[in-house]
């Protein structure tokens, strides 16, 4: 953790075999977009998210035959999954009973106490966690009616409601998320809610978009909020392959030194001087190292003026020519070779470190 970052200590708690808070790694997950009674296209999709990191999966319990399936790919997969429930109680209960490890609910939408006291015994029993899952867009239209419309106060005082309903019921195994469509209420609603708990909080802000409004929106509520010590388990929200979501989560990570997952690679926008297709080069390698766990620092340049320069910098590097590119290695020249080579040796002497 960066010294200009003082991390807020939280309670901690096992979801499957993954510690969230006190001072585990900020652990970054995702949730599948495939129907997941589609059980070969959810395990596949969930192979892609191990490989690119994810550390805690969700997948979407709409019905009987979802919640079934969970045994099944349970067993296909390595990474904890969560069975994610709105309204249906029997859902979560066969959920639990299918293997999940744990629950994302809104207790406001599961019904009566009795209900939830259901869930909650099953839960104990089974030994897993539950996230209690406030969203801007479902919360209770007394609160709504309180707070004049879904403010982050609004939100704050759903989560306690919840937790209290939860801790009433013996159950503390808890983690919190709280998230708005925009950051500026995002940020308050955690910020108000980590001042009035010690429960491990899951950050993002909700229903973010597309790439670019999603990774920006993603990356300033999620990455001011963990500047400032408050989250321990992140999830970025994008209308895209769930994969680009964990690959976004490493790089807020990466990007304020708190989490090191993989290569750092570092490349230039390209301009008028660049005599090479760096896009594509860069995409390649990007591509090729993505379950690659190597702590090194790879430059790609577009040209002479900066290239050989950050290329000696990193552990390995490319400094682009015309129609060619020298690499370097630790500060030392390879050799120079021509640009449809680059990305194969490149990679070769990735493999040697
Ligand atoms: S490294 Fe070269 S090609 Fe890349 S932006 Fe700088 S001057 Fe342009």
């Amino acid at each position: 953790m960066p010294f200009f970052i003082k991390r807020k200590k939280t309670r901690q708690i096992m979801v499957g075999n993954v510690l969230i808070g006190g001072a585990a790694p900020i652990a970054v997950q995702s949730m599948t977009n495939t129907f997941t009674h589609d059980i070969s296209a959810t395990v596949l999709q969930i192979k892609g998210l191990e490989k690119a990191g994810c550390e805690i999966v969700r997948v979407a319990v709409p019905d009987k035959e979802a919640a079934e399936a969970i045994s099944k790919i349970k067993k296909k997969i390595s990474v904890p999954l969560i069975a994610d429930i709105h309204f249906d109680y029997r859902l979560a209960i066969a959920s639990v009973k299918a293997g999940a490890d744990g629950l994302r609910l809104n207790p406001g939408n599961i019904g009566s106490r009795k209900k939830i006291k259901a869930v909650v015994d099953c839960a104990k029993e089974h030994d897993i966690s539950i996230r209690i899952g406030v969203n801007s867009g479902s919360l209770e239209k007394d609160l709504l009616k309180k707070y004049n419309g879904a403010s982050a106060e609004a939100m704050v005082e759903s989560a306690v409601r919840h937790v209290e309903l939860l801790q009433s019921l013996d159950f503390s195994r808890i983690k919190i998320s709280i998230k708005a469509s925009d950051v500026n209420r995002t940020l308050n609603a955690y910020r108000l809610l980590s001042s009035k708990t010690d429960l491990p909080l899951h950050v993002g802000v909700t229903e973010a978009g597309g790439l670019y409004s999603g990774i920006v929106k993603s990356s300033l509520g999620i990455g001011m909020l963990l500047a400032e010590g408050i989250g321990d388990t992140i999830r970025v929200s994008l209308t895209r392959d769930p994969v680009e979501e964990v690959r976004v989560g490493y790089e807020i990570l990466k990007a304020l030194e708190i989490r090191r997952r993989g290569p750092d690679i570092i490349s230039c926008p390209t301009c008028g001087r660049c005599k090479i297709d760096l896009f594509d080069i860069v995409k390649q390698v990007e591509e090729a190292l993505i379950s690659n766990l190597l702590p090194i620092k790879i430059a790609i340049m577009g040209c002479i003026v900066n290239g050989p320069g950050e290329a000696k910098e990193a552990d390995i590097g490319i400094a682009g020519g015309d129609g060619t590119g020298i690499l370097f290695k630790k500060g030392k020249v390879i050799d120079t070779f021509p640009q449809d080579k680059l990305v194969e040796v490149l990679l070769k002497e990735v493999d040697k470190l």
